[in-house]
């Protein structure tokens, strides 16, 4: 048995689904979970039979690695696993010996083993094998009992051509697709909850995003700003750096403010983000914007504000929550763990000139006709003409 590395099995999700693409797919993954893992020596990632194999040298700790494999998008699973010779009695040494540690540690008392055999040239078939091991475990391990309806431990021993796997537990990954696999996106990045969910939903996706914030300084504070980098460095957790454009929009609503009626003052600070985020999209080969929109959620996201943004644009606008209720986004934030940033009390620019009674279902026409008396295109090089550009890095 080999006690100095040790293995974990990752599993893909619908990486495995993927015909004739799936190599590429599959290599992707493996190039993602290698790059979560580069800071560790002496670390394998391999692919074999639809599975990737990671060994990593024994004394790392094994919560770390799973921790770190699990962040990667496009794993369904991971196993932290025993690799023995294809053989029953070195399976059967090393599963007395996997159990003997699983009494001591957490006082398993039942089990039953469930085996597989991949390898069909493999001379004994699996409901022998289980048998088999099961025998070897009872033998090894006095205290032990078979539960084949609820045990404590279900046992899984995976035989394969040379080697085989014992494993226990299967840690669940996010799914999605690996990154890199669908193109880049620009998130426009508030401070809330929604839109970081967005990012990760797409990145989750296979996408990899790029940011904007916009801001109203000094109207909204610097630590209002830190927030959403910090926000950044933690969706930076799941798809590695990216680059996060800032943006002062303070001139923009002040014109708009000044120069168009009170209740648009939301719709139309909104298409002049939009066109900036579209105009730093395609300087940074960004396909499409991504927003933390959501149907109905406030006046500016009813079906018509919706429309009435979005004519501001050519490039294409993705809002991956656009049907999903707030508690559900909010559950989501909370298990990526955005949401107690999030929801820090740090006024948003968006909060800035807000009118009382904004406009609900606002028509075309008649926000064209308040934007024209807007010198659009200057507003919009002044505003980039303030862009700052800084790199977004995982927290540690
Ligand atoms: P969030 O929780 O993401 O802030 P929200 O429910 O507060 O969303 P709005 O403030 O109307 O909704 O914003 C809708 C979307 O517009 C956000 O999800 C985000 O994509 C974008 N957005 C809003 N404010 C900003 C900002 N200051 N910088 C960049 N994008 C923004
Ligand atoms: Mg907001």
């Amino acid at each position: 048995m080999n006690k100095e590395k040790k293995i974990f099995i990752v599993r893909c999700g619908e990486v495995a689904l993927k015909g004739l693409n799936k190599p590429y797919f599959e290599r992707m993954l493996v190039d993602r979970i290698r790059r979560v893992l580069r800071k560790y020596n002496e670390v394998e990632v391999k692919r074999n039979e639809g599975l990737i194999f990671v060994k990593t040298p024994g004394d790392l700790d094994p919560d770390l690695i799973v921790g770190e494999i699990s962040r990667v998008f496009g794993v369904a699973s991971i196993s932290p696993a025993i690799e023995v010779d294809s053989d029953l009695d070195e399976i059967g040494k090393a599963a007395v010996e996997f159990m003997q540690e699983l009494i001591e540690k957490k006082g398993v008392k039942t089990f039953k083993i469930n085996a597989k055999r991949a390898d069909k040239n493999f001379p004994v078939k699996s409901p022998d094998i289980a048998r088999t091991i099961g025998a070897k475990v009872l033998k090894g391990c006095k205290t032990l009992k078979v539960d084949v309806h609820d045990p404590d431990c279900l046992l899984f021993v995976d035989v394969r051509k040379g080697k085989s796997y014992i494993y226990e537990q299967k840690i669940m990954g996010y799914g999605g697709l690996p990154l890199g696999t669908n193109g880049k996106g620009m998130v426009l990045l508030s401070g809330g909850i929604d839109s970081p969910v967005a990012a990760w939903m797409m990145a989750k996706r296979g996408m990899l995003i790029e940011a904007i914030h916009f801001h109203s300084y000094p109207y909204t504070s610097e630590r209002a700003q830190e927030k959403t980098e910090d926000l950044a460095q933690i969706i930076a957790g799941y798809c590695g750096r990216f680059k996060m454009h800032i943006v002062n929009l303070l001139p923009i609503q002040e014109a708009i403010v000044t120069n168009c009626p009170e209740e648009e003052t939301t719709i139309l600070v909104r298409r002049f983000m939009m066109r900036i985020a579209e105009k730093v999209a395609k300087e940074t080969d960004c396909c499409l914007l991504i927003t933390g929109e959501n149907l109905g959620q406030v006046a500016s996201q009813t079906a018509e504000a919706l429309v009435v943004t979005d004519h501001s644009v050519q490039i294409p606008v993705m809002r991956p929550l656009i049907a999903m209720d707030k508690i559900d986004i909010m559950d989501i934030a909370k298990s990526i763990g955005t949401y107690e940033t999030s929801i820090l009390p740090y006024e948003d620019c968006c909060t800035v000139f807000l009118p009382k009674h904004p406009t609900t279902k606002p028509k075309l026409e008649k926000i064209l006709e308040s934007e024209s008396k807007l010198d659009v295109e200057k507003l919009i090089n002044d505003a980039l003409a303030s862009k700052e550009t800084i790199i977004i890095n995982p927290a540690d």
